[in-house]
């Protein structure tokens, strides 16, 4: 049998996996990444208008500490003390690293970099490379990496952790070209695998992601926060979140049926013209879909939009060329003052929402005219989209899941809670990776004998399908659209509880069916068997948390639960229905812990902010024995 032996394997080509194997490398151990696609993820294919990254305060004179970005980080509710005392302690080291190797974040002619503030943000702690910070990020990483000589296995797609009573122990992979397995021996996995983008089918995530969450369900690693994604508006062609002055320029929102007849339909829900136009051009800094936003805010857009595509089933365009509501000129002083007045002093209180948004932002115009939309003449389809998923796997303060010598960094390690401030996702990825790295240099490197390992990968694959030319074809791709457009609808910013029992149960129906097939043609046909096996166990855990969250609790975060008995958004169907969750939830978390026979939920209570012995004598006492990684 052939494997590949190293100490740690990195799975994933992010801005996480990059920066944990870089610092593997750094720390001595030998380091290989599996990827799926070298080019593919997150990071190095997403953007926003200004795409952000928190850290620590490093400007000026409003004086920043450790403690207190924990506390904020902590502030967002179900989210770990420890986890956010970590982040916020090496957030600079992680931050001075990436500036280190190149990306450009600015600085002033002292040097300072100046920050911003960004939603949950008290400080103004966040800074950016521009739109396109991650892949910044991610390109001057694996050029590190590529001057270490760290090897890349490129066009692998890892499907199962082996393990054995003691921990994690090897990957197995699915070479995508030959439909062949190809083994990794080892004893640490480190898992940075993005966000399980593919359980969705509204979703901004490029299309190239769609994460292996399952990786941790199969090997029984505990997961956290399942229920905690981010929804926003975003264009669906290209894949872009339409923030910032998108909606500051107050564009039409139209949208069409099936036999193309169009209407404007945000007027159903408004009397006054000029509170949906404030409410617009708020929508523009409230990106994210808040549940605290839609009985007197923004949010109440969101809703409107998925009402349209998801109940009504039409599509949702946003159109620059004309005002909204038939208006030929806008009185700017009807609008919310902050909106008046901004849109005056950035000199663009005129015309048309195109003609406002290139005064406003040029560039904004170029990025779609460069993706192929030409506001100045088209409509933009968009719809509510999942951005970011918060929870995932259960790690702990060295970001080691549940499971012995497997790891989480980046999007799929559940370190965020119920909020987080913008930029908070890529420090976290960042730090993760360094934590995981830290770990695993103190580590024996083997788990098990070669004869035990050949074991356990022998029996791993006679479990599993085999590539046999003639075998009949089935058609997966198919079922891989309509169960993510089922979870979208069941389970997506709005969710019903009846909808979402259904919807598990059709999921498990796909999941006993794609179990008895035993060998499969070609060698797309295993990936797309692979691809649709994680979707559907990574739905599965998802609905079950949610199912739970949803009998157990009230509305919170970036979602609403719907509840008959609960209050009404106005100019919305009784189904919007809904309590807001008193704040009272944020002080525990929900586990999603894979067992034998089925996934149970555990809630347990947020682990604090840890106290510290902080006498520097002491500290330096134990950091020259075990440097203080235990
Ligand atoms: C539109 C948008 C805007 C955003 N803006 C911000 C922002 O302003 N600030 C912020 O902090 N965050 C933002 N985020 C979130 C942030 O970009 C991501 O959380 C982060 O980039 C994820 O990095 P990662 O390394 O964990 O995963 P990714 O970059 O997604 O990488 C995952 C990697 O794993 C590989 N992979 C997956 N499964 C397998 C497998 N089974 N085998 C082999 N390889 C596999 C993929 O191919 C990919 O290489 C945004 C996200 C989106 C979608």
């Amino acid at each position: 049998m052939y494997y590949e032996s190293y100490d740690a394997v990195v799975i994933g080509s992010g801005a996480a996996g990059f920066s944990c194997a870089y610092r593997l490398n750094q720390f001595g151990k030998s380091v290989a990444i599996v990827t799926e696609g070298i080019f593919d993820g997150t990071s190095r294919n997403t953007g926003s208008d200004k795409q952000t990254y928190y850290k620590l305060g490093l400007a000026g004179d409003r004086p920043d500490s450790v403690l207190e970005m924990a506390k904020n980080l902590f502030s967002g509710g179900s989210m770990d003390g420890d986890t956010a005392l970590v982040e916020a302690a090496l957030s600079a080291r992680s931050f001075l690293n990436l500036c280190e190797l190149g990306v450009p974040f600015p600085v002033n002619r002292y040097g300072e970099y100046v920050g911003y503030k960004t939603d949950h943000d008290p400080y103004a702690r966040a800074t950016s490379a521009g739109p396109l910070t991650s892949k910044f990020m991610t390109e001057a990483l694996e050029t590190c990496v590529k001057e270490r000589n760290v090897p890349v296995f490129d066009g692998l797609l890892a499907i199962e952790v082996l393990k054995t009573e003691e921990g994690a122990c090897g990957v197995l992979c699915l070479e995508r070209k030959s439909g062949r397995y190809v083994l990794f021996r080892c004893g640490n996995v480190v898992l940075c695998t993005g966000g399980p983008a593919g359980i969705y089918a509204d979703r901004v995530y490029p299309k190239s992601q769609s994460g292996m969450t399952s990786l941790a369900i199969l090997a029984g690693a505990k997961l956290q926060n399942l229920t905690e994604w981010q929804f926003g508006l975003a264009s669906v062609a290209p894949l872009w979140n339409v923030s910032g002055t998108y909606m500051q320029v107050l564009p039409r929102f139209v949208s069409i049926d099936e036999h193309g007849e169009k209407r404007e339909f945000l007027q159903e829900a408004f009397s006054d013209p000029y509170e949906a136009l404030s409410l617009i051009f708020l929508k523009g800094y409230q990106w994210p879909f808040d549940s605290r936003k839609i009985l007197h805010g923004s949010s109440l857009i969101d809703l409107l939009v998925y009402r349209e595509c998801t109940l009504r089933k039409r599509r949702v365009f946003l159109d620059y060329t004309e005002n909204p509501f038939g208006l030929k000129e806008i009185d700017f002083k009807r609008l919310a003052p902050e909106a008046g007045e901004y849109l005056k002093k950035a000199e663009a209180a005129f015309g048309t929402p195109f003609a406002r948004l290139e005064k406003m932002n040029r560039p904004a115009v170029e990025l779609y005219f460069n993706k192929g939309v030409d506001l100045s003449r088209e409509m933009l389809e968009i719809a509510l989209c999942a951005q970011h998923h918060n929870g995932g796997i259960s790690v702990d303060l060295w970001w080691q899941s549940s499971v012995c010598g497997l790891f989480a960094a980046g999007e799929c390690a559940g370190t965020h809670g119920v909020s987080r401030p913008g930029g908070s996702a890529l420090n976290s990825g960042q730090v993760g990776a360094l934590r995981a790295a830290s770990f695993i240099s103190r580590q024996g490197n083997e788990r098990i004998a070669v004869e035990q390992f050949e074991r356990i990968s022998e029996d791993a694959k006679n479990r599993l399908p085999i590539l046999q030319k003639g075998a009949k074809g089935v058609n997966l791709k198919s079922k891989i659209s309509l169960a993510r457009r089922r979870m979208s609808d069941a389970a997506g910013a709005i969710r019903n509880l009846p909808e979402m029992k259904e919807a598990y149960l059709k999921t498990k129906r796909d999941l006993e069916e794609l179990s008895s097939i035993l060998s499969l043609g070609t060698a797309e046909e295993m990936y797309q068997y692979f691809k649709f096996r994680d979707l559907l166990l990574t739905q599965a855990a998802v609905l079950v948390a949610m199912i739970d969250y949803a009998e157990t609790h009230h509305t919170r975060g970036s979602a609403l639960y719907t509840n008959p008995k609960g209050e009404h958004p106005k100019g919305l169907e009784e189904f919007f229905s809904f309590y807001l969750d008193d704040g009272e939830s944020g002080a525990w978390v929900q586990e999603t812990i894979p067992e034998k026979d089925g996934l149970r939920i555990h809630w347990r209570s947020v682990r604090p902010i840890p106290e510290n012995d902080d006498f520097f004598e002491n500290v330096w006492r134990n950091y020259r024995e075990n440097q203080n990684i235990y």
